[in-house]
């Protein structure tokens, strides 16, 4: 059975910065406007995330690490928060089946912190003698997670993995695109026992500052923002598919013609939920052909929202490229309307 949950728990994590962006996730549904990352080896060590959001209640750590818990604890009151973000409550079930997990968090009401640890989904004693049960400790408010020795159980997954580096760029890659997504959050980065951090952002900052903070100066200062919505809205109020059309709406940064690069860099988010979409990327670049000159490429940041009905962004987390309900419209139009925009842009 654990080898099983192992295997299951590979395809949901599959490298440290998957790990990292599941918690990131966590940290943000806790309403946190703090976010410090620690790395050891790439995340394959350590990799630890400190966050200043709600925190655990105490009477919900024995079940944390439970697989679909997430209805299951007494945090969990609004249930509207299930629909906005598709929860699963998988993400600590997975890490504690192939790594060590430990989580200290404080909620504001409790007088001291607590201290649990875990392992395949579920508490452990962290060293032999001792009681599973959590320990009170000293912390401030909110949740601190602590992963290591990622995959130490699953040689095939430890085996596929990069470079230190490598893993470490992945990490700071999801990070980046997170902290542009939220710029009234702090993100900060580092490794273990370096002096200062490799990424760090300031808290109440705004979408613009960040992409130059994060991307630079020059991608900056050719941005163009649009907010583009579903034109077909209230078309069919009164026809048969009135419940199945569902508007969206979309918030766009990307480059104008000015700006040149090499290669695309494409932030796409649905729902808030950082995701991947090849043809959306390839449409949108096409939305450029005529613009810039051959061989060059833009900045895009897109936020889609739509109902959160119509994404199956988390039905399962294994699928890497993200499909949704009208995704070929949905997709023309926001590509027509960064076309018209660029056209107008260079009359
Ligand atoms: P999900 O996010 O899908 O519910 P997870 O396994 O990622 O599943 O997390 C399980 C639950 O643990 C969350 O629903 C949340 O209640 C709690 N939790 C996890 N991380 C944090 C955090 N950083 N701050 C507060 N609560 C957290
Ligand atoms: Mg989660």
């Amino acid at each position: 059975e654990s080898l099983i949950n192992r295997i299951a728990a590979g395809e949901i994590i599959h490298r440290p910065a998957s790990a990292l962006k599941e918690l990131l996730e966590n940290c943000l549904d806790a309403g946190a406007t703090s976010i410090r990352v620690t790395v050891k080896d790439g995340g394959m060590k350590l990799l630890q995330i400190q966050d200043n959001g709600c925190g655990i209640r105490k009477a919900d750590l024995p079940i944390l690490a439970e697989r679909f818990t997430t209805s299951k604890l007494s945090t969990f009151s609004d249930l509207s928060r299930i629909r906005t973000y598709g929860f699963r409550g998988e993400a600590l079930a997975s890490i504690s089946h192939v790594a060590r997990l430990s989580v200290v968090t404080k909620t504001k009401t409790e007088t001291c912190a607590w201290r649990a640890h875990y392992l395949d989904g579920a508490l452990v004693e962290p060293k032999p003698g001792q009681t599973a049960e959590p320990k009170p400790c000293a912390g401030n408010d909110g949740t601190t997670i602590v992963i290591e020795d990622l995959f130490y159980n699953t040689p095939t997954r430890l085996s596929a993995l990069r470079s230190a580096s490598d893993e470490y760029s992945r990490i700071l890659d999801v990070i980046t695109k997170y902290a542009v997504h939220n710029p009234k959050v702090a993100f900060s980065c580092k490794k273990v026992g370096s002096p200062s951090p490799d990424l760090t952002t300031p808290s109440s900052s705004e979408v613009k500052q960040a992409i130059r903070l994060l991307y630079g100066h020059s991608i900056a200062k050719d941005l163009l923002h649009a907010t583009i919505e579903d034109k077909n809205k209230n078309k069919s109020r009164d026809e048969d598919d009135a419940e199945t059309r569902e508007s969206w709406t979309a918030e766009a940064h990307y480059t104008n013609a000015n700006y040149q690069s090499k290669k695309m860099v494409f932030l796409l988010f649905i729902n808030h939920r950082l995701v991947e979409s090849s043809r959306m990327k390839r449409a949108l670049e096409a939305a450029y052909s005529g613009v810039l000159p051959k061989g060059a490429s833009p900045f895009i940041y897109l936020s889609l929202q739509i109902n959160p009905r119509d994404v199956d962004v988390n039905v399962h987390p294994t699928k890497k490229e993200v499909h949704f309900l009208n995704e070929d419209e949905i997709t023309n139009q926001i590509s027509d309307s960064l076309q018209k925009s660029l056209a107008s842009q260079s009359q």
